[in-house]
């Protein structure tokens, strides 16, 4: 009895790693909601079914309407809601069969010369999968930063910026304001007033060379909030109608990851990367299809508006249901790296000098890194942003460069920091794996010369890190590595350090002393 409970018991764990997927469509029950199961394990979703309706209505047969099958999905709700008692399953699927037959008995298919009704039994003559359902997907650990607040409770600004600094090294500054702008969105969305105070939304622009943190930054934002996030890049988005991705995909990308659920999808987080990229072209008669127009477009987005997107696709189509997202309290981060932006502000600052030291000043502000957080609105439109887009977006943060003493930092204290990953990998062979600062230094140096901010440096740990994760498995002795400057720079070898005798030996030894015993 004990065991028959078992089996059932684990039938049922295997049946709910399972989903059913539309016979039609191949959407899963994920994506198109409950299936109406046919004969031969046949399941079909409710957009296919009502779509067969719909042409078959078309061909001037006697009107069926999908609210007929109600019926039967009640049979089939009843027998997947009452699996224990075996008689009454039986009668279910008697009473589901006959509401079947009825349905097709309905369809008088004589009146259409040449015309022949599908008949499900000819199904047996195929192979038919035993199961229509496919393996549900594990639901993965995405990240290694765990949610820690909630925006019905929304934390202070001062509370926000300390959790993001465990995370993000230096960018004090953009931090602060991140956390003062999300405070201020979700508390505006918590209130929900519509009085005649009516809080304007705090979307943000930010502004910084690549690789120094935009990205991450609202990462790890999203995640701490818990709230859904869509990364979008602007380059691929077009005026709607031209080849690309419209501008609406970006809120069907947040409803996917919010798992369709609308509500959630409402109160998330949309950032557009390369927001640079869409400044107005100069001397150009041609339409801007990708430029101008998609800073248009996506006015009514950053303000607040109820668009009608596909779930579960990118594009909308005949195919795909279509539901409203309202996006008033979505926020809205825009990033870019800006590149020539900071020739325009070193030109106002020395032509607003009315001394004539014009040469002097620009030498100043060519040795300024930091010459973004001087960017003003003006110096934005002469870039080729639009007024009307940049007045949507109130809040402007700026990340500075990363400079060589950041990029040491970023190596080894952020919570997943690289070296503390390939620390671990190596703890797992028990080789203790170090690094003199030096060599940091020496990591950091190579990092700044490529241009690419944080994100060179992987690339160049990778490189010498290949030898060692090849070699040092091999030899079961090796208890430390110690990664030098020579090392990082090519002109020497890492320490090796061998294991004392006593810890070195139990591995072999035990397997020894065993073969002894027997
Ligand atoms: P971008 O500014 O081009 O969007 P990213 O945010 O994608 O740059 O940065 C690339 C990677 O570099 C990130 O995944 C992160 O690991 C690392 N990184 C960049 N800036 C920082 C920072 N300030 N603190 C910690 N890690 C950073």
């Amino acid at each position: 009895m004990a065991d028959n409970n078992k089996n059932s018991n684990d039938i049922e764990e295997k049946e709910d790693k399972f989903e059913e997927v539309c016979y039609v469509c191949h959407r899963t029950e994920s994506s198109c909601g409950k299936m109406i199961h046919m004969p031969n394990n046949i399941c079909i979703c409710n957009d296919c079914l009502q779509r067969a309706f719909d042409s078959i209505n078309g061909f001037g047969m006697n009107p069926f309407s999908f609210s007929d099958l109600d019926d039967i999905r009640n049979a089939s709700d009843r027998d997947s809601s009452d699996s224990s008692d075996s008689d009454d399953e039986s009668d279910d699927k008697k009473n589901k069969k006959n509401d079947l037959d009825n349905f097709f008995g309905k369809m008088d298919l004589s009146s259409f010369p040449g015309f022949g009704m599908f008949n499900m039994g000819d199904l047996n003559d195929f192979t038919i999968p035993s199961n229509q359902k496919i393996k549900k997907k594990a639901k993965k650990e995405e990240n290694h930063i765990k949610p820690v607040f909630s925006i019905d409770d929304i934390p202070h600004p001062h509370q926000i910026k300390e959790k993001l600094d465990d995370y993000v090294i230096g960018q004090d500054q953009a931090k602060k304001i991140m956390s003062v702008a999300v405070y201020n969105h979700y508390k505006r969305v918590q209130t929900n007033t519509m009085d005649e105070i009516e809080i304007e939304k705090s979307n943000i622009l930010m502004l910084g060379p690549t690789g120094s943190g935009k990205t991450y930054l609202v990462r790890t934002l999203a995640r701490l909030l818990d709230v859904p996030l869509a990364i979008s890049d602007a380059t691929s988005l077009t005026e709607a109608g031209y080849i690309g991705d419209d501008i609406e995909s970006v809120v069907s990308k947040l409803l996917a990851a919010a798992g369709n659920d609308v509500e959630k999808a409402e109160k998330g987080i949309i950032f557009i990367d390369e927001i640079d990229k869409l400044a107005k072209k100069k001397n150009t008669n041609q339409r801007d299809v990708s430029g101008e127009s998609v800073q248009q477009g996506m006015l009514k987005l950053l303000e607040g508006a109820e668009v009608e997107v596909p779930v579960g696709a990118s594009s909308k189509n005949s195919m795909v249901p279509l539901v409203n997202v309202n996006t008033r309290n979505i926020l809205f981060i825009v990033g870019g790296a800006f590149p020539n932006l900071s020739d325009i502000i070193k030109e106002r600052l020395t032509e607003s000098s009315t001394m004539g030291f014009a040469s002097e000043l620009r030498d100043k502000y060519d040795k300024d890194k930091n010459i973004l957080e001087k960017t003003t609105i003006e110096d934005l439109r002469h870039f080729g942003m639009i007024p009307e887009f940049l007045g949507r977006l109130p809040v402007i943060a700026v990340l500075n460069p990363l400079n060589e003493e950041m990029l040491v930092r970023i190596l080894k204290e952020p919570k997943n920091a690289i070296l503390k990953q390939y620390q671990k990998l190596l703890a797992l062979d028990e080789v203790n794996l170090q690094f003199t600062d030096g060599a940091l230094h020496a990591i950091a140096k190579k990092a700044l010369e490529k241009e690419l901010g944080a994100r060179a440096l992987r690339a160049i740990i990778e490189d010498f890190m290949l030898d060692i994760m090849y070699e040092v498995p091999k030899d079961e002795n090796i208890g430390t590595v110690t990664i030098t400057e020579d090392y990082v720079d090519g002109k020497g070898g890492p320490l090796i350090e061998m294991r004392t005798v006593e810890k070195a030996l139990p591995k072999a030894c035990e397997t020894k002393k065993i073969e002894a015993a027997e």
